[in-house]
């Protein structure tokens, strides 16, 4: 019997609260509405859109196609959405983030401004307490965890960091209010996705721009553009396949071919229609089907060609680029020779070379006019290996060779990404274990989904699952969609709860490990956030699955209709 664990007239005890309301918060909230269950949703922003509302930085968008990163749950929904561009920009997303809690009447059952600090699972009650910011108490049978994998964000610690007198600011938490940038001289510090997005918009605006540079970055052309009417007939007409296809793809694309209106049978999509870059995606590298034919094969003219036009597809046309580092040295060799096709100045366009890690260790960025920029006489890149940043100092950052005078100081840093927004919460299982010390050597799941130890538990897109190498919408909704089943099950036999089995835990920890192995983005030197190296003390443990969506959907589904197998339903 569903929803018979709320107590009438307690306002605080549901079936089930929902921390987060980006896209998956959304969606699970949606989902557990329909199956009957009292729901919160506690959410730190204002607003609803997760990701599309705090991160409001200049150029900010995303760099997959818009067609299908949008949900897939409702025709209509879908039928009546209009993205103006094959990558929108962050308001439109925000826009349709809002218009989903709309629609669909979800705002009434989330609580805004206010962030959930503690969870704790109490053995002789079988029910999560849920504590806030507000010095509220929750009670709950389940506790989803909607935190994204990419919500708190990392200001590293630089010397200094907080005297700056200027405006500081962090791309993933940037002010709700246009921030005017005209006649500014602004600082960025990183050259990650969001400062090769915000870079060239804020060079356009301010009136001088510096890029303090860590490591240099591979960034291939987002070939953004409005999007056509025929390419949105063709996607809506045809979008039961599309979806389809997405669900049971390598990173959630559907290789649909909208120039001819058909699924074609390669899950690359058609370069030709252009509806971004092939098989992009929070990584749009996970393992290419085998090909007879590797990079080292080419002569160097079509090396050339191919990594020309292939950009990071290369992956998927090469199976050596992906799992041989002398030919991802040679994909990248011929990388840097395209960035001194753009870059006028040699010495800017050196020091803007990737040496030293491999193409496809990191997640891909795509950029608009990256390169570009860096011949405007307004921009001055400050690379931080020849020039070390010393510290940040009330009037701007002061580097080896002298002081850098700035009005806005914006920090591209990053996040503490998979376990951070996690991490910040006191999680606490049976017999007050604590979700911090079980993960203090790197993360540990079944399926991505569950956590031995804490019932009742459920981590939508959490470390172990496909999530950050997909399309995160295609994978948010197998999750919420696999959550709610599980949760209808229960409630259908009359269990209480669900726990992952320590065993199952661990052979999916190793299967996770093994997945990444002799990939590029566990190559040891390979610094990532997937890796958690990003974070100064984080144990470096590769954390998502590698093995594609398509499989760890049959993966997922095959655990449930064999009763759950590896979970302890009692
Ligand atoms: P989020 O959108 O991160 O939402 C989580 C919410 O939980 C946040 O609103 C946060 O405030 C809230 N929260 C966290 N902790 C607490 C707490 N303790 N208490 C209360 N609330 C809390 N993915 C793609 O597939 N394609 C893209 O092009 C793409 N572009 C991206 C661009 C940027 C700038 C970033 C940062 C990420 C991008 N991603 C992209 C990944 C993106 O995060 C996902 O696609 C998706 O939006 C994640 O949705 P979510 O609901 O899981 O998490
Ligand atoms: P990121 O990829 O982690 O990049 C952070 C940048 O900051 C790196 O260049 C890093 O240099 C630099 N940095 C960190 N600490 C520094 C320090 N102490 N001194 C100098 N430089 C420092 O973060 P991000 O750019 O925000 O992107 C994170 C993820 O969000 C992406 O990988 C992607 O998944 C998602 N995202 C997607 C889009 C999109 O277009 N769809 C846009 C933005 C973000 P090092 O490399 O040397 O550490």
């Amino acid at each position: 019997m569903v929803g018979r664990t709320a107590e009438a007239g307690r306002l605080t005890d549901y079936d089930a609260v929902i921390v987060g309301a980006g896209f998956a918060g959304l969606y699970q909230l949606l989902r557990l509405r329909e199956v009957g269950l009292r729901v919160k949703v506690i959410e730190a922003g204002t607003d609803v859109g997760g990701t599309w509302y705090w991160n409001r930085y200049p150029g900010a968008r995303c760099d997959v196609p818009s067609m299908e990163y949008s949900y897939s749950f409702d025709e209509d929904l879908e039928q009546e959405w209009e993205w103006s561009e094959v990558m929108s920009p962050q308001p439109e997303i925000l826009a349709y983030a809002r218009h989903v809690a709309e629609r669909f009447d979800l705002r009434r059952d989330i609580q805004f401004e206010t962030r959930v600090t503690a969870a704790r699972f109490d053995d002789a009650t079988d029910r999560w307490t849920i504590t806030t910011d507000r010095a509220e108490t929750l009670s709950a049978r389940f506790c989803i965890m909607a935190t994204g994998c990419l919500s708190m964000s990392n200001l590293p610690n630089i010397e200094g960091r907080d005297r700056f007198a200027g405006l500081a600011l962090h791309t993933g938490n940037w002010p709700k209010e246009p921030v005017d940038l005209r006649g500014k001289r602004v600082g960025v510090i990183g050259t990650g996705s969001s400062g090769v997005q915000a870079i060239p918009v804020i060079a356009a605006e301010a009136s001088h721009l510096h890029v303090f540079q860590r490591t240099p970055v591979y960034t291939f052309p987002a070939n953004n553009r409005p999007l056509n009417d025929e390419i949105v007939a063709a996607y809506k007409a045809n979008y039961a396949e599309v979806r389809e296809r997405q669900r049971h793809s390598v990173a959630g694309f559907s290789g649909f071919n909208p120039k001819k209106a058909a699924i074609t049978p390669t899950a690359v999509p058609d370069a030709a229609a252009k509806p971004g870059p092939p098989e992009s995606g929070d990584t749009p590298v996970a393992k290419p089907k085998r090909r007879s034919r590797g990079l080292l094969d080419l002569d160097l003219d079509e090396r050339r060609d191919a990594v020309a036009a292939h950009g990071p597809a290369v992956f998927q046309r090469y199976r050596d680029v992906y799992t041989d580092p002398a030919a991802n040295e040679a994909a990248c060799e011929l990388y840097r020779e395209l960035v001194d096709d753009i870059v006028e100045d040699p010495t800017v366009a050196e020091d803007l070379k990737p040496k030293g890690y491999p193409l496809g260790c990191k997640r891909q960025v795509y950029d608009t006019d990256y390169y570009e920029t860096f011949n405007r006489p307004n921009v001055t890149l400050v690379d931080l290996h020849r020039d070390p940043l010393l510290q940040i100092t009330e009037t701007g950052v002061q580097t080896e060779s002298g002081d850098v005078d700035l009005d806005v100081l914006v920090f591209a840093t990053g996040f503490d990404a998979m376990t951070g927004a996690l991490e910040r919460i006191d999680i606490r299982g049976r017999g007050g274990r604590a979700l911090r010390d079980d993960w203090s050597e790197g993360p540990h799941t079944y399926l991505g989904l569950a956590v031995e130890g804490y019932p009742n538990l459920f981590t939508i897109t959490g470390p172990g699952s496909p999530s950050v190498l997909s399309n995160v919408i295609v994978s948010i909704e197998q999750h919420v969609d696999w959550i709610t089943d599980c949760i209808a099950h229960l409630d259908a036999n009359e269990l209480t709860t669900i726990e992952a089995t320590a065993e199952a835990q661990a052979d999916w920890d190793e299967r996770v490990a093994e997945a990444a192995k002799g990939t590029m983005y566990t190559a040891p030197s390979c610094a990532s956030w997937y890796l958690g190296a990003n974070i100064e003390g984080k144990s470096r443990v590769f954390m998502p699955y590698v093995g594609g969506v398509g499989r760890y959907r049959k993966i997922c589904d095959d655990v449930a209709a064999d009763g759950y197998r590896g979970f302890t339903l009692a």
